[in-house]
């Protein structure tokens, strides 16, 4: 099975703060396949650590003030090339993030409020047909 991943869940340091999300779960279970690492914010050319971003009104502005939407759809735009390239059977995506997040993100208010929506890849994403998977749901 090809598998398109968030980077970060597999161990990759491109969280914002220099750190990743490695998770055991998901290292089990992509055991054998073939793993496709993505890191939307990176591939965008935002550099790590960053500062942290949420949607505001539809775009992107990090926790300073400063819309980091066009390397956020830049980074969407990657993504959504590879999967296109690639036609992954399955694609899991780290949780709540402006970019992954694929049920919910925070509201935009820094104040870590969640509600239901999806990161600018994962959206991206299903609208171009895939179906992406929250990694808590996996
Ligand atoms: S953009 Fe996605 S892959 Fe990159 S650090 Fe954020 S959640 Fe992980």
């Amino acid at each position: 099975m090809k598998i398109l991943i968030s980077a970060c869940l597999i161990g990759t340091n491109c969280k914002y703060n220099g750190g990743n999300n490695r998770n055991e779960k998901v290292m089990q279970f992509i055991e054998g396949h073939d793993v496709i690492p993505i890191c939307p914010e990176v591939m965008g050319g935002l550099p790590t650590p960053r500062v942290p971003a949420e949607i505001v009104c539809g775009t992107v502005v990090n926790r300073e003030g400063r819309s980091v939407d066009r390397e956020y759809r830049r980074g969407a735009q990657k993504a959504l090339e590879i999967a296109v390239r690639e036609q992954p059977d399955l694609i899991v995506l780290q949780s709540r993030s402006p970019s992954c997040g694929a049920k919910q993100r925070y509201d935009g208010t820094f104040s870590g409020t969640l509600i239901s929506g999806r990161g600018v890849t994962a959206e991206l994403l299903v609208q171009h047909g895939f179906h992406v998977v929250d990694v808590e749901d996996l």
